[in-house]
């Protein structure tokens, strides 16, 4: 069998990188050479420069709601605009007292039901409600004069004990195509089920499918790979960065939503310096390790030789922060 953890085992001399004509770029960076390993400030400055936003992007939420979910825990779904691309991009929030900073601050001339719509209410909706920043337990939202609402630790989650915070790049292919090229899918339920026993969490779910080249692409790299690449060689060939996505928008959402110090769920330790932001906006207390099912002691995890050699590419190539289990 082919070893398709070890790049060196593959002679890539037959192949080249591909047409301009197939592969229009539409990312702006340009390929950075991707290092073996890199962690600490090596990452940062490296995710820096890659970076060029030189502020944090704006965002305002636009609506919020609660979704009863197949594993009992409640979510609050957070919709998301800003100003540096035109995509929905969304927090699945755990914990009814997280509370985004732009979708409570009060707007002019709106009603209570309007605030209610909005989701910028405190507790829960039930029929016949009329007043969203009042609970039917009494407990109430405050305001300051321009609208903002004060930080009341009564009412709003205090970062005293930082929450779990998961950074999702939407990935159709993982969570609705149930392919096993990838562990998307199995990484967003894990940190779902994570965040649902500790009662308080945050998923930002950007929209930046396939590392942020677009799902055209990500499929142009899948047929690369099944000519021999890697997932970091099949998107250099295509002319696109190992990885093309920004973690600012992330950067961003947690800032509105009050989590300024969070535990970070994640192996990437790029990931840790991007999501800190330029200034450190949002300071990672912690970091909580993320373990494949397939390669915990009894996971259930799909094990499959195509995930394996993508898990061992993050390792390998990119830098993540795991150790590969020992197979008997
Ligand atoms: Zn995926």
């Amino acid at each position: 069998m082919r070893n398709n953890n070890s790049s060196e085992s593959i002679d890539f001399s037959h192949m080249h990188l591909v047409s301009p004509l197939i592969t229009p770029s539409r990312v702006p960076s340009t390929p950075v050479p991707v290092t073996l390993s890199t962690t600490g400030e090596e990452a940062r400055k490296r995710e820096m420069q890659r970076q060029h936003l030189p502020e944090l992007p704006q965002v305002t939420c636009l609506a919020r709601a609660r979704i009863p979910t197949t594993h009992g825990a409640d979510i609050f779904l957070h919709i998301y605009e800003n100003n540096v691309d035109n995509k929905e991009h969304l927090a699945i929030v755990f914990g009814e007292d997280i509370r985004s900073r732009s979708l409570f601050k009060h707007r002019p001339h709106e009603s209570q039901q309007d605030r209610m719509t909005r989701g910028a209410y405190i507790g829960r909706l039930f029929p016949g409600r009329t007043v969203a920043d009042e609970d039917n337990e009494g407990n109430k939202l405050e305001f300051e004069e321009n609208g903002d609402l004060k930080i009341d630790y009564k009412t709003t989650y205090s970062t005293a004990d930082p929450a779990i915070v998961r950074i999702h790049s939407e990935c159709y292919t993982g969570e609705t195509a149930w392919s096993a090229r990838c562990d998307c899918g199995e990484q967003l339920d894990e940190a779902g089920r994570i965040m649902g026993e500790a009662g308080h969490g945050c998923i930002v779910y950007l929209r930046q499918e396939g590392r942020g080249i677009g799902l055209g692409e990500k499929l142009k790299a899948y047929n690369l790979q099944d000519l021999g690449a890697d997932t970091v060689q099949a998107n250099l060939m295509l002319r696109h960065p190992a990885d093309a996505r920004l973690f600012s928008l992330a950067t961003a959402i947690l800032v509105d939503l009050g989590l300024e110090d969070i535990k970070l769920l994640t192996n990437n330790p790029d990931k840790i310096a991007a999501v800190e932001g330029r200034e450190r906006q949002v300071r990672v207390t912690e970091r909580v390790p993320m373990v494949p099912l397939g390669w915990s002691k009894g996971g259930k995890g799909i094990k499959l030789k195509e995930i394996e050699g993508y898990l061992s590419t993050k390792i390998e190539r990119m830098g993540h922060l795991l150790e590969k289990p020992i197979h008997t």
